[in-house]
């Protein structure tokens, strides 16, 4: 018989306004949410690996412009494309992780690279790049990246001259759209996976937790895979990600507890907004946010498919 498996994903959390949401552009999201939990479905279905469904189910969301990660991904405060992502494997606890990146379609894929195929963990800016060249991937020009949607939130955040906007003309500006994936293979294995463009009129080569393993991302056997959605710099603050690991393993708490206990208290405590998804080595999954909305979707361990966008779906 084969052991239990299913997998989460989400394409960031934040306010996400109803009022401003169009029935068009929330069918686009909900069916590119849908698209990409079943790519990483269908691979763990055939007995996949958790690291190639979370790196397929992020590939989906990096390429549809609708999310913040690939294309799509927000404007630095010059006007450019930098990407952060990564990548833990549960088996081995091996990792991969780039920041700053410009020229990759798919810096998940990059990511997985640098776990498989480099000594190191983590690679930034154009050693990043260059290692990817070096591996085959193509270079990609900033204009693929680029969304005129982007373009307007950039112009309007440089105006409040902030990182958060006031005005949102887009229902989800206030949302930090990074994308991200957990799952649990037939092997009993886990993975989790992250990417984002970061954060509107980013400057200094600033980098958030999407791409620090334990703050955005992290993988372990027999515990749990998180992936993490937020304002980076509170996230880092509180190495998120591997507070839920340490809870679980050393506090023997549940997946709910722990999650919930660290979105709603410490991190919410010191200002964080945000959320993160979670699948324990059962494949138990948990959606945890302190914000009004995270695009998620999952399927569980009996197949069944859920796909929402608000806080209280
Ligand atoms: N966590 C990401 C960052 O701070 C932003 C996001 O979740 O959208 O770069």
């Amino acid at each position: 018989m084969s052991q239990p498996f299913s997998i989460a994903i989400h394409g960031g959390a934040g306010t996400i306004l109803r009022e401003k949401m169009s029935e068009e552009l929330k069918v686009a999201i909900l069916s590119d949410l849908e698209k990409s939990v079943k790519a990483g479905h269908q691979i763990l279905d055939q007995g996949g690996t958790a690291l190639d469904a979370v790196v397929a189910a992020v590939k989906v969301m990096e390429d549809s412009p609708l999310f913040n990660a690939g294309k799509g991904s927000v404007l630095t405060n010059k006007e450019m494309v930098e990407m952060d992502a990564s990548v833990m494997d549960g088996r081995d606890s091996n990792a991969g992780a780039i920041a700053g990146v410009r020229h990759i379609r798919n810096p998940i894929e990059l990511a997985r690279d640098v776990m498989l195929h480099s000594d190191h963990v983590f690679l930034m800016g154009e050693g990043a790049e260059e290692f990817g060249f070096s591996r085959g991937f193509d270079f990609t020009e900033q204009d693929y990246f680029f969304t005129e949607r982007r373009y307007e939130q950039l112009q309007a955040m440089k105006e409040k001259n902030g990182f958060a906007l006031s005005e949102a003309k887009y229902p989800d500006d206030r949302k930090h759209g990074t994308v991200g994936a957990v799952a649990l293979d037939q092997q009993g294995n886990l993975a989790a996976a992250t990417s984002t463009g970061g954060v509107t009129n980013k400057k200094f080569g600033r980098i958030g937790d999407s791409p620090i393993i334990g703050a955005g991302t992290i993988a372990e056997n027999g515990n749990v895979a998180v992936s993490c959605t937020g304002m980076g710099e509170y996230f880092i603050r509180k190495t998120v990600a591997a507070d839920v690991a340490a809870r679980m393993k050393y506090l023997k708490e549940d997946v709910h507890t722990a999650c919930e206990t660290i979105i709603q208290g410490d991190l919410k405590t010191i200002g964080g907004e945000g959320g993160l998804i979670a699948l324990d080595g059962r494949g138990e999954i948990h959606f945890a946010m302190n914000s009004s909305g995270m695009y998620r979707a999952a399927i569980d361990c009996d197949g069944k498919l859920s796909v929402k966008i608000y806080a209280d779906e």
